[in-house]
């Protein structure tokens, strides 16, 4: 191969530059945070496109979130300024439905949370298991953990022991498997299990495939569960041309039936495989390795893994970059979060904070997007959200659905939905509720029924609506249901012929939202980054299929100026300057369900591995300050309880931690102001 060029291979070290050059072998690169793993494989993707003049379609790259996906196109764009075309760089869901849509007739909806456990909830109670023997939790855990594996229904389920539990499951899944069917819609694992399903019944579509995709890279291969494994190795052929990079040390979807063994067997699955290591980290400071590195092994107790580990280093100085912060309650730690950005941007800050701590380590100037603020669990960022926002500090929260579910966005997505034949009962019912045609709990249930029993996608079920009322239903509502009905379809007509641009806008200014003026704000913030993927995606079906899918991250624009909110999930793959780790407590982290009294209920030994690991992400997404916060009493389950410092806390030692206190001390010389006021209140 020719040498790569200068501006590409300046910036890599030795292995990173060993690893882009490795040709027409198998690769692993196995290594720690921050080592530049990710950052290799755009180069190294590039360096095919620019040098190896592979054509960009002939390239895939596997991801696990929406945000690592565009992410990588993003930096290969930049690398290759003067190459137009894209490479396929998406996750693995996202891939499964491109190829089921290109090779099948397949168009089907993906079908939202509340359906998906409706109808579970529907074939528990046709089937007649009683709750105790089969809970819907339960049910829905299983199910999915039997699709991520790759089973299809009626295979044996051998991670269930109990053989009557196993049955019924079973059982369960092919019913509910039928009931999707029939209202021609798929679950999220459906998405790569019909692939596998194609791809096991059709060889010439997997040599179509692996023509098609000459190179293949995995990002994240810690993290594949076995269907993904068994796709990845489906496409890889002999895997010549594959390169997967992880970290074993950061795979934290155990509970999403994840197995990082699968990592752990890439050199016996390809034996001629380049194993290659990175050492050096680029991210964070030697403070901050140390103590991630000390919380992970348990500052040396946990011996036997010792030893493959490599231990990083950075060479990269910083006085004070980790630190611990203390508040009194969890609103209390939202306004310290609050204040040390405030400090720490520079900008005229209200308090004085009683240590002066964080000005020692403060050599850079940092701007709103070099923060994030993580958390355990989603409902966490609510009261980060409401603080900061309140103080002035712009902030943005990762999370999607709850952006999508919002007043003003949701019914016009519901609309382009049925336009589209995509929208299923529960889009019907929050527009019945819009236009407040007054069905109250009794008319629901009598729609609900009537709608099992026609067994079909919605819209063919609107079709028979006005003649064939639902059982018990009213006369007068039913008329009203039907004028309603006829409203909507007329309305959703319309999105059929049109771009989803124009669809989407002209739907969102449809809906008399002056009720709405408080949350006014965010809605337009979402509407207009919902309008701009839509005009990226001109077909309105593609666009939905796409709202439908992308994931956790994908809210946050990377340049915006504003202070990241996410959990510590979420996180995976990005860095930050500055990093608050919040909620640092036991039965948050490790997080574990509080029992009737409010107690953690204990952790498996794998479940607390994994949580550790979790934390690990967490610490090693910052750069030059890592602040672990904690709080002394937070609400759970709306009781107040007084909370104690995360056991993974004391795995760091204490001479590597700056203290802080949280105490509230505005300083009295400055005019009061509105911030100063919202602070204080808390
Ligand atoms: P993670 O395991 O957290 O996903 P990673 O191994 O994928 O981490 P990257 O995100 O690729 O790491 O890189 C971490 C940071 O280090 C990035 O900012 C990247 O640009 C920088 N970096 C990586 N390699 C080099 C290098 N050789 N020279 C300078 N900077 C580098
Ligand atoms: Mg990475």
């Amino acid at each position: 191969p020719s040498p790569p060029p200068a501006d590409l291979l300046g910036s890599l070290n030795k292995e990173q530059h060993q690893a882009l050059l490795c040709h027409n072998r198998p690769l692993i690169m196995a290594a720690g945070p921050g080592t530049g793993k990710t950052r290799t494989i755009t180069a190294k993707i590039a360096w095919l496109i620019k040098e190896q003049k592979i054509s960009p379609d002939a390239i895939l790259a596997l991801t696990f979130t929406n945000r690592a996906a565009r992410e990588m196109k993003e930096r290969i764009q930049t690398l290759l300024p003067e190459s137009p075309a894209q490479v396929c760089a998406c996750t693995f869901h996202a891939f499964g439905l491109m190829i089921l849509k290109e090779y099948t007739d397949f168009s089907s909806a993906i079908v939202d949370d509340t359906l998906r456990l409706s109808l579970l909830e529907e074939t528990l109670t046709h089937q007649a298991f009683s709750r105790q023997a089969l809970s819907l939790d339960q049910a829905d855990t299983l199910i999915s953990r039997a699709k991520q594996q790759g089973l299809q229904p009626g295979d044996p389920l051998d991670f269930i022991q109990d053989i009557a539990m196993e049955k019924m499951v079973n059982q369960v899944w092919q019913e509910y498997q039928k009931r999707l069917e029939s209202l021609d819609l798929v679950d999220f694992e459906d998405l790569i299990n019909k692939v596998l399903a194609l791809l096991t019944h059709d060889p010439s579509l997997v040599t179509t495939l692996q023509k098609r995709f000459q190179h293949l890279f995995v990002d994240e291969y810690q993290d594949v569960n076995k269907g993904q494994y068994l796709l990845t190795k489906c496409l890889a052929g002999n895997g010549d041309t594959l390169c997967v990079i992880g970290d074993p040390d950061q795979s934290i979807y155990g509970f999403r039936g994840s197995d990082n063994r699968y990592f752990r067997q890439f050199i016996e699955d390809y034996p001629r495989a380049l194993n290659i290591s990175l050492k050096q980290n680029y991210r964070s400071t030697e403070t901050i390795l140390e103590a991630s590195h000390q919380m992970l092994t348990q500052r040396g107790k946990q011996r036997d893994e010792k030893e493959s580990r490599v231990k990083l280093f950075s060479n990269i100085h910083g006085k004070d970059t980790v630190m611990i912060l203390k508040s009194a309650s969890e609103r209390a730690e939202a306004v310290a979060v609050g204040k040390t950005i405030e400090k720490l941007t520079g900008g005229l800050s209200l308090f004085s904070m009683d240590t002066n701590r964080i000005d020692a380590s403060q050599e850079e100037d940092f701007s709103f997007s070099d923060f994030a603020v993580l958390y355990r669990t989603r409902k966490q960022g609510a009261v980060f959200a409401e603080v900061l926002e309140k103080a002035g500090i712009p902030c943005h929260m990762a999370h999607r659905e709850n952006t999508l579910l919002q007043p003003g966005i949701k019914e016009p997505l519901a609309l382009m939905k049925i336009g589209c034949q995509k929208g299923t009962l529960t889009d019907f019912e929050l527009l019945l509720d819009y236009f407040k045609t007054g069905t109250g709990k009794k008319s629901r249930e009598h729609l609900k029924r009537w709608f099992q029993e026609q067994n079909c996608p919605l819209n063919t079920a609107l079709g028979r609506l006005t003649s064939l009322p639902p059982k018990g239903m009213r006369r007068d509502i039913h008329e009203k249901i039907c004028h309603c009905t006829a409203k909507i379809l007329t309305a959703a007509e319309a999105a059929k012929e049109q771009s989803s641009h124009r669809a989407l806008d002209h739907f969102s200014n449809l809906w008399d939202l002056s009720h709405l003026i408080k949350a006014e704000k965010k809605r337009t913030d979402t509407l207009e980054r919902l309008l701009m993927e839509a005009q990226a995606i001109p077909d309105p079906a593609a666009f939905l299929d796409h709202v439908c899918l992308v994931g956790d991250v994908d809210t946050l624009a990377p340049q915006a100026e504003k202070v990241a909110l996410m959990t510590m999930h979420a996180s995976k793959g990005l860095e930050f300057k500055v990093v608050f780790i919040t909620g640092c407590e036991t039965g948050l982290i490790p997080f574990s369900r509080p029992d009737k009294n409010g107690a953690p209920t204990p952790l498996s030994a794998l479940a607390l591995a994994e949580e550790r690991r979790l934390f690990y992400v967490a610490m090693t997404r910052a750069q030059s300050i890592l602040c672990v916060s904690h709080a002394d009493k937070r609400r759970i389950y709306g009781k107040t309880i007084k909370t104690s410092k995360s056991p993974f806390v004391y795995d760091i030692e204490e001479k590597l931690k700056a203290q802080s206190q949280n105490r509230f001390k505005p300083q009295p010389k400055k005019e009061k102001n509105r911030q100063l006021e919202l602070f204080q209140d808390a």
